[in-house]
């Protein structure tokens, strides 16, 4: 997945005209410029990438999810449905704006149930947000309904799955509004980025202003912009953008090398009886940014990943145990561990989040075991990855 792995002359070629006339900042200072815009060249590149109309980048992708929120009007005291397996940036990003986070369990697709969806709906629900994890997607017919039945907002997280589609379309693209990062570890990276997608004027709009301090970006004199709302600073610099900007037109090569790379060790992987693979449902493509397959039972997982650290096996993990991705470790969260007051809606949701039963989610991620796929292997070392993973699954079996 990293897009760091292949970093060379391209990225460097941008960086370096943002150096040449030295305008950091992305608005403004027009004379000095000399015609380079990396944020918005940027900007123009992912709307055609993810076929939005609209693109507005920021400081990362937890900036993306709040800004995201925002500019759709969610905020203090409205629920905000969302997995109990995605990145700590989910709830972070909800409570930023006083939402109160709603979990729910995933299916085996690794991502929202809409069935756990539908069931956790109340009359403070506001918007479902679906999280694409390790580069594959929800049954988005099904949440679309749901979302639409009960006027809800869909937004859909797809910082892992930068290259995956649905029904023909990116992720990203296909809710009421789509987040994405570039932080260094993503497919695309801007060493630290994100990015809202729509095809909503009226959010996009919101998005540019709400990013920049509520600046309404009209005319070119900054000081003279008018404030029509309150907002906030998640700005990306110049030299943040220009990295974005030669990794973005990249893409396609990142895509067919994380394929050429995930078949191989599916392919292996799959003639192992007592393996299955995670669904993806129907229309859609993932990204190939992780290979997903899962175990009879949490013990075997638990050995299989063990086993792949002492046989060097690197970045495959058995999220049960994981601190950052699954809820089962969010003691920070479930302890409501704030350094400011929080709201009394709020710490009443998280408390029951240590009594609530997600035996459906445990199931899943329990006998999980993703491995993340890299560019810069070559293939006679994935070919190599893929015997020692298959002679280390069946001595575990
Ligand atoms: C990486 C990630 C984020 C947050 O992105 P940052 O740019 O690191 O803030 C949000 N959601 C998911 C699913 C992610 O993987």
């Amino acid at each position: 997945m990293p897009g760091f792995e292949l970093f060379g002359d391209q990225e460097r070629k941008e960086v370096n005209d943002v150096l040449d006339n030295g305008v950091l900042m992305r608005y403004g200072f027009d004379g000095m410029r000399n015609g380079h815009w990396k944020a918005k060249s940027l900007e123009t590149e992912l709307s055609k990438t993810f076929q939005t109309k609209h693109v507005q980048l920021v400081s990362s992708g937890t900036a993306a999810v709040s800004v995201a929120l925002a500019s759709a009007g969610v905020g203090a005291g409205d629920e905000v449905i969302m997995p109990t397996f995605t990145f700590v940036a989910s709830f972070e990003a909800i409570m930023m704006l006083g939402a109160i986070p709603v979990l729910v369990d995933i299916d085996d697709t690794l991502t929202l149930d809409p069935k756990a969806v539908e069931a956790a709906i109340t009359d403070k629900t506001k918007a479902v947000m679906v999280v694409q994890m390790c580069g594959s997607m929800a049954d988005m017919k099904s949440l679309r309904t749901i979302c639409n039945k009960h006027n809800l907002i869909f937004v859909e997280d797809a910082c892992q799955a930068i290259g995956g589609t649905y029904d023909g379309k990116p992720l990203g693209s296909i809710a009421d509004v789509g987040c994405f990062s570039f932080d260094f570890v993503k497919t695309i990276t801007c060493g630290e980025g994100g990015a809202v997608v729509t095809n909503n004027p009226e959010y996009y709009k919101n998005a540019d202003h709400y990013s920049d301090h509520g600046h309404d970006h009209v005319g070119n004199d900054r000081g003279a912009e008018s404030h029509p709302f309150l907002g906030y600073n998640f700005r990306i610099s110049e030299l943040n953008a220009a990295v974005g900007l030669a990794q973005v037109k990249r893409l396609p090569e990142f895509i067919s090398i994380q394929k050429k790379h995930y078949m191989i060790l599916r392919d292996a992987i799959a003639r192992v009886p007592g393996v299955t693979f995670r669904k993806v449902p129907k229309g859609g493509e993932e990204s190939y940014a992780f290979l997903n397959f899962f175990l009879p039972d949490l013990e075997t997982a638990r050995q299989v990943a063990a086993k792949f650290k002492t046989e060097g096996i690197d970045a495959c993990w058995n999220y049960y145990d994981n601190n950052w991705h699954y809820v089962r470790k969010w003691e920070h969260l479930k302890e409501a561990k704030s350094l400011y007051p929080l709201s009394t809606e709020i710490k009443h949701e998280l408390s029951k989040l240590k009594e609530k039963d997600f035996s459906q989610s445990d199931y899943w991620i329990g006998r999980n075991i993703s491995c993340l796929i890299k560019l810069s292997w070559t293939e006679e070392e994935v070919r190599q990855r893929a015997e020692t993973m298959v002679n280390n699954i069946k001595s575990c079996l």
